[in-house]
């Protein structure tokens, strides 16, 4: 299992350079978010051991299990999944970066509780681009409003957005949303202060990240290509 890990990680990452370079970009402003997701400690520490420093969760309280059973060097912990507001306190004080504000009521919340644990966890607006039922995020009429939430908010690093396209067998039919989420970042920088820029979409997984760093991914999201297939979540 670890030697299997361990080549995953290779592979991805050698894809991660390909694709860095058909878009002129250098690899090392992709962050490679290994997903561990409903994989156990046992199994994450595998790619922990093979170089992840990464690691992605999006369930709180899964990640809350796994984390303190992770040996290593420091690792960063993303979430990537909804959070709820009875959560939130429990997110803060387990991630470093969360993917997934969707709300100025959730930035609220969150800024408060960072503030009263001391911490400053860096966050991105999770934007629903593709409308699916199933799907959670931000519609985009209402990005001002938790965008300025944002500059308010005083614990909060606000660095960037991600989306969660639709599946689609083909990934090329993903480059559309990828696309627009980096126009929609490139909008809100028109009227932000240098010092201020947002700098970070998150955005593509593994059968469609090659596709999100050629439109300007600089975290993706890559759970499967790394641990295999997950049973049903
Ligand atoms: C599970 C998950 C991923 C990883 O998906 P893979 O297809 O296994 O790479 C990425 N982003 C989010 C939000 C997820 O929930």
């Amino acid at each position: 299992m670890s030697e299997l890990i361990k080549d995953n990680l290779a592979r991805v990452r050698e894809q991660i350079a390909h694709a860095a370079e058909r878009a002129g970009r250098p690899a090392d402003d992709i962050t490679l978010i290994a997903v561990s997701k409903t994989f156990p400690a046992s199994i994450v520490q595998h790619a922990v051991d093979a170089g992840a420093c990464d690691l992605g969760e999006n369930r709180v309280q899964e990640a809350a299990g796994k984390i303190g059973e992770i040996a290593g060097k420091e690792i960063c912990w993303h979430l990537i999944g909804h959070l709820q507001s009875n959560k939130a306190k429990q997110a803060i004080s387990i991630f470093n970066v969360i993917h997934s504000i969707d709300s100025s009521a959730l930035v609220e919340r969150v800024d408060r509780i960072a503030g009263e644990l001391s911490r400053r966890p860096r966050v991105l607006i999770q934007v629903d681009l593709g409308h699916e039922e199933t799907k959670t995020g931000a519609d985009e009429s209402t990005l001002h409003e938790i965008v300025e939430a944002l500059d308010a908010a005083r614990n909060l690093d606000f660095c960037g957005l991600m989306t969660l396209p639709p599946f689609f067998d083909d990934p090329e039919r993903a480059r559309s949303y990828f696309i627009k989420l980096r126009s929609i970042l490139e909008n809100l920088n028109m009227n932000r202060e240098p010092e201020r820029k947002l700098t970070e979409l998150s955005m593509g997984m593994s059968h469609d990240f090659h596709i999100a760093i050629e439109e300007g991914a600089t975290m993706i999201r890559v759970g499967t290509a790394i641990f295999g297939a997950r049973e049903k979540h």
